[in-house]
């Protein structure tokens, strides 16, 4: 079983949930670097301060709080709560 078996879900996951294409891209880098031992820093997306599963890329790490969460919840599913109450 390879991390990029879980690629498929990460990515139907991601996008349903609102998060950018950028973010889901790297997280599968992440993903895959991390499967090779060297894991790359992120940026997590804090709610409440606690790290919640959204990782931002570089490029949206440095966009302010209400530019996220509002980018996030103009993609996201509208089945799923507004982000980022049920960030996953
Ligand atoms: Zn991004």
């Amino acid at each position: 079983m390879s991390i990029r078996d879980y690629f498929p879900t990460w990515i139907h996951t991601g996008k349903a949930y609102g998060y950018p294409d950028c973010c889901i891209s790297n997280f599968l880098d992440r993903g895959l670097a991390l499967e090779q031992g060297y894991p790359l820093p992120g940026k997590f997306f804090e709610f409440r301060g606690e790290a919640t599963g959204y990782v931002m890329c570089p490029e949206c790490a440095k966009k302010t709080r209400k530019e996220v969460v509002d980018t996030v919840n103009s993609r996201r599913d509208p089945k799923f709560p507004r982000f980022p109450s049920h960030a996953i």
